[in-house]
């Protein structure tokens, strides 16, 4: 088949959510004309997560899939050819060839992106009302609960956790967030920051118990009634959410050269997103990549930005990997919590964090000489504007300038 890159002809993509989607289009804009497979585990078409934890759950919206686009659009104006509901289970790099269900889709070029799933508690599988949150399906299940009332737990006190408690409370449903650590979300923004955040919670009636672990569910006839603490306490629940993170969609890549990160079993790729299979690349929440723009420090992230970033990056690679250049990327990502927007750019990792405002929040995040990372609270443009600075290596004097200096904005009030 003739391509506009007159060099090969099958792209297979498998994953079929926002980097895979990302991918497509961005080989489409490229003016790639060959073929193109879209595989996808799930039966749905690409939907976007994000919401999921947010508006999904809202009671004052319909419970509407937020997809990305139609299959018209899709097969029409992009030209996929897009296979749903059955999972990629191997890799053969020697003929160039993909499973899928009982037969074989051949590749020239292959991009991975089959992101995460969620990390689940053992012994709790089987058991109605435990909900882990990364699927349509499982924030169908949890909308549901809420819409009944649900005395709700949620284990894990993270941000998607942390985004399903806003969801309840703003419902008037009595909620407990059960965190192991002493301080939630330190390893995403530090403690400082961590502190600030726990703080929402209890100024909107969510009850945060941390530095405590989960010793089971308590269930009768298969349904859970409460969640057990290693304190001896029992909680009530009738919906259980297990926000506890993820684990990377690629147990089926074992054994297939495709190089895994020795701890959470990630794809490890170089600068480019190459994986260690000749014409193989990643992207999204799979990815382990060296950022050059933090000394090539190993990362792997699970935000939406990246995901779409590393979607068009990785297509542009592979098309014409004679130009493909190392992925250079500052961190981004927000969560929406009682009303409040928490954003994030950068890195955690810092020789001091520095609260440049309380109200609404800012704060810096030096490593040496240099800002490495600043999150906000209800300050949507401004963090942009840093994310900026950090992109360009700016000083720490600089950002904290230019931090200092910035319009006063109004923060909103709590929800409740
Ligand atoms: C509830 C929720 C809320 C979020 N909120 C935010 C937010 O506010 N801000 C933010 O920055 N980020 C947020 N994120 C993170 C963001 O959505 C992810 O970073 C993004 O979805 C990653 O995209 P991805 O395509 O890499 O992976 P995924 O979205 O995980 O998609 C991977 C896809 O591959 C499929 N797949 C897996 N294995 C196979 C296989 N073998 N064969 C075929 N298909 C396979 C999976 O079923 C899945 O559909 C949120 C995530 C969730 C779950």
């Amino acid at each position: 088949m003739p391509t506009s890159t007159g060099e090969f002809s099958d792209f297979v993509v498998v994953g079929a959510s926002l980097a895979g989607l990302r991918t497509v289009e961005a080989a489409r804009r490229k003016g790639y004309a060959g073929r193109i497979t879209l595989i996808g585990s799930e039966s749905h078409l690409p939907y976007d997560r994000p919401p999921l934890s947010k508006a999904f759950l809202d009671a004052d919206h319909e419970p509407v899939a937020p997809r990305f686009r139609t299959a018209e659009h899709l097969r029409d104006e992009l030209g996929v050819d897009l296979r749903l509901g059955a999972p990629a289970t191997a890799i053969d790099a020697a003929s160039g060839t993909v499973a899928v269900g009982d037969g074989e889709v051949r590749y020239d070029r292959l991009v991975i992106a089959t992101g995460a799933a969620a990390r689940t508690l053992p012994g709790t599988e089987g058991i109605a009302g435990v909900h882990g949150l990364r699927t349509l399906d499982d924030a169908m299940a949890i909308r549901t609960a809420l819409d009944a009332g649900a005395r709700t737990v949620v284990i894990g006190a993270g941000f998607i956790g942390s985004e399903v408690a806003s969801g309840a409370r703003k419902r008037g449903l009595p909620v407990t967030i059960v965190e192991s650590l002493d301080v939630p979300l330190t390893r995403s923004v530090g403690l400082e920051a961590g502190q600030v955040c726990a703080e929402l919670h209890h100024a909107n009636g969510a009850d945060l118990r941390c530095g405590t672990g989960v010793d089971g569910i308590v269930s009768e006839h298969g349904r859970a009634v409460g969640v057990r603490l290693d304190d001896g306490t029992t909680i009530p629940a009738d919906l259980v959410v297990v926000g506890i993170g993820v684990i990377p969609g690629t147990g089926w890549l074992e054994g297939s050269g495709v190089a895994l990160h020795e701890r959470d079993r990630g794809i490890v790729c170089d600068a480019t997103l190459a994986t260690t299979v000749a014409g193989v690349y990643a992207a999204g929440d799979v990815v382990h990549w060296p950022n050059p723009l933090f000394d090539d420090q190993m990362m792997r992230l699970e935000h939406w930005t990246n995901a779409a970033e590393h979607g068009a990056a990785a297509a542009a690679h592979a098309i014409d990997p004679a130009s493909a250049k190392p992925v250079s990327s500052v961190p981004y990502f927000w969560s929406d919590w009682y009303g409040h927007r928490i954003q994030f750019v950068g890195v955690p990792q810092a020789d001091e964090v520095e609260v440049v405002e309380r109200e609404p929040y800012l704060a810096l995040y030096r490593r040496g000489g240099r800002v490495v990372g600043a999150l906000t609270i209800d300050r949507p443009t401004q963090i942009m504007k840093l994310r900026k600075l950090i992109a360009q290596r700016a000083s720490y004097e600089d950002a904290r300038a230019f931090a200092t200096n910035l319009p006063a904005v109004r923060a909103p009030q709590p929800v409740r």
